[in-house]
């Protein structure tokens, strides 16, 4: 059910952790999916030059003419680089590895940390009418991080339950108060989100009573399992909800996506 209090077009969330590994691409798609599978129209927008949210959604790299490279860089329209997946309700557009030399390239752009943000108001948005636009980041704070924070309401971090989990957030939040000083002062953080937990290991328990001791709301009720069917799902280039929907790791992240809706419904009211 799309959310009807929300009327001002699509809810932008970057999906965002400078440490590699934590868990970005997977929740990208797969909370992209349980939000389809809510009945929302989801768009995800690959911006890691290592293209895995376009691998594990089926896109084959020859399939990838125009990407998220053209669309910051060489002026390609919204129309030309979304393409439809192969699951309802789920579009997306592609990265490649071509996207690795964006960050260099744009330095001199004067609009360089706006690309992204300016690409997504287009109208052609307009008619596509999405709920929610998940951004999948580098794992890296750059140019594309950046990017993708200017143009999003707000930030969700993924945070693998493991040692060290919480160092370098205070590097992530540094950066997202940077970027609402300079551009984007409504920037919000969607939330934490334990990944890869499992409950009977003390240390991901450890990891989660640190994090909701120092971020309190921020963390999200929901935790996602550890859950070899979530990491299998990419290689038959499916969703988990569609390659396991019984799997533990395919409820939690519907039970993510549900979590999210109310925040937001809740946010709205
Ligand atoms: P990032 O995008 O932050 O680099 P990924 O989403 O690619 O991280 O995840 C890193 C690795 O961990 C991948 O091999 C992925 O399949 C695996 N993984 C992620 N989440 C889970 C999970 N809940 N259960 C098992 N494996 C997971
Ligand atoms: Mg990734």
């Amino acid at each position: 059910m799309s959310d009807p209090t929300r009327p001002l077009g699509p809810k932008i969330i970057a999906v965002a952790n400078q440490k590699g590994g934590v868990g970005k691409t997977t929740t990208t798609i797969n909370l992209g999916a349980a939000l389809a599978a809510e009945g929302c129209r989801v768009l995800i927008v690959d911006l890691d030059p290592q293209g895995n949210a376009s691998t594990g959604l089926g896109i084959e790299p020859e399939d990838r003419e125009y990407t998220t490279y053209e669309l910051l860089l060489d002026d390609v329209g919204l129309d030309e680089v979304i393409q439809n997946t192969n699951f309802p309700g789920i579009d997306i557009i592609p990265a490649t590895v071509d996207l690795s030399s964006a960050d260099i390239e744009l330095i001199s752009n004067e609009k360089r940390s706006f690309l992204l943000h300016d690409a997504l108001r287009q109208h052609a948005m307009d008619e596509r009418a999405y709920d929610y636009i998940l951004i999948d980041c580098p794992p890296s704070l750059n140019l594309l991080t950046v990017n993708a924070m200017v143009s999003a309401h707000s930030v969700l971090v993924p945070l693998q339950s493991e040692f060290f989990a919480l160092e370098g957030l205070s590097q992530l939040m540094l950066t997202i108060r940077e970027v609402r000083q300079s551009a984007n002062p409504n920037l919000r953080i969607e939330g934490v989100v334990l990944t890869m937990y499992d409950a009977r290991n003390n240390l991901s328990q450890q990891v989660e009573s640190d994090a909701r001791t120092n971020l309190g709301e921020l963390v999200f009720e929901t935790v996602i399992p550890r859950n070899v069917r979530v990491s299998e799902a990419p290689s038959y280039a499916m969703p988990v909800l569609e390659y396991d929907p019984a799997s533990k790791g395919a409820q939690a992240y519907i039970a993510l996506a549900r979590e999210l809706m109310n925040k937001n419904v809740r946010a709205a009211a």
